[in-house]
């Protein structure tokens, strides 16, 4: 199926100062936690992990093939959270298109294609980041079924109507959600598949705590609060199905990278703290196009 190229006088991304300050940041950016984890398999993520975590692997007494060990099991956690996004995205064939918004360096779009051998559309706003997926897809021999794009995914200029499935792993943060599901409702068919997996903050709490406005200035990002994702899928013709706390099942990620000095951060305290004093959640929504 042919995608509809956007009006060629338009630059595209069309975007915002701050989305040119988000792309920077994501042009730039060169974590181990992010490059080492997805150099196991070539199954790049740059979204946090879920499930219980082997501790054991801190009891290898050789300092390098510790952390090797500690690299593998983070990674394992990360590709869990992948997986278990894409065991939502319902029944899917070859020939169904899906749409992976705030791409990252593409690993989500790769692990849905060896699910259901869909086509995948990926965007993202950092040109560096295509280029290198477009190159992991080519090296894997799969670049005829996915495809990442620089774009911009609150205006993709991509087919409506024409995805079956789509989501976003977290990257709800960067964007205003009525744009942003808008957008999904444009693209996805009647009957199609959202998924969503996003730390969000949570309003029995109040307002953002000092940890959530912490990792807010961190990621140069915005963290919603969990009602204003009903309310704004409401409005847009997506109706949740599945909605999963994930909060208790990250943890365990947190609590093994904070203790992996060769990738940590420096943001691994804060969201512990946020996450135990209730204040963030850890949330997967699910919901039909209708
Ligand atoms: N979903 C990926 C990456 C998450 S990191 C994964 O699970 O690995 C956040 C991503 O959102 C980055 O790739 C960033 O470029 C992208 N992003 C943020 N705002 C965006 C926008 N308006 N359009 C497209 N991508 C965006």
């Amino acid at each position: 199926m042919a995608i509809t190229q956007p009006v060629a006088t338009i630059p595209v991304p069309a975007q915002s100062t701050y989305q040119t300050r988000v792309a920077d940041y994501w042009n730039a950016e060169q974590n181990p936690v992010n490059l080492e984890l997805g150099k196991i398999d070539d199954l790049y993520h740059h979204h946090y992990g879920v499930g219980e975590a082997e501790w054991s692997v801190f009891d290898e007494t050789d300092p390098a093939k510790r952390q090797e060990r500690v690299t593998a099991e983070l990674h394992r956690l990360e590709q869990a959270q992948a997986e278990l996004l894409a065991s939502h995205l319902g029944k899917l064939s070859a020939t169904d298109r899906v749409f992976d918004a705030g791409c990252g360096r593409g690993g989500g779009s790769v692990v849905a294609h060896l699910r259901y051998g869909c086509h995948a559309d990926g965007v993202t706003l950092s040109a560096k980041q295509a280029d290198f997926a477009n190159e992991q897809a080519r090296a894997r021999g799969i670049d005829g079924k996915v495809r990442y794009h620089h774009r911009n995914m609150l205006d993709t200029g991509f087919e409506s109507g024409a995805y079956a499935a789509s989501w976003n792993n977290e990257s709800t943060m960067y964007v205003e959600l009525d744009l942003l599901f808008a957008e999904h409702a444009r693209l996805l068919r009647r009957g199609g598949r959202y998924v969503v997996i996003t730390g969000c903050y949570n309003d029995t709490y109040g307002r953002a705590s000092r940890e959530v406005s912490l990792i807010n200035a961190h990621y140069i990002c915005d963290i919603h609060p969990r009602s204003a994702y009903f309310s704004a899928m409401a409005k847009n013709r997506l109706v949740p199905v599945h909605v999963e706390d994930l909060t208790q099942a990250t943890i365990p990620y947190w609590e093994m990278r904070k203790e992996a000095e060769h990738l940590v951060t420096g943001i691994e305290e804060t969201f512990l703290g946020a996450y135990k004093n209730g204040s963030f959640q850890y949330l997967m929504i699910v919901a039909d196009r209708i």
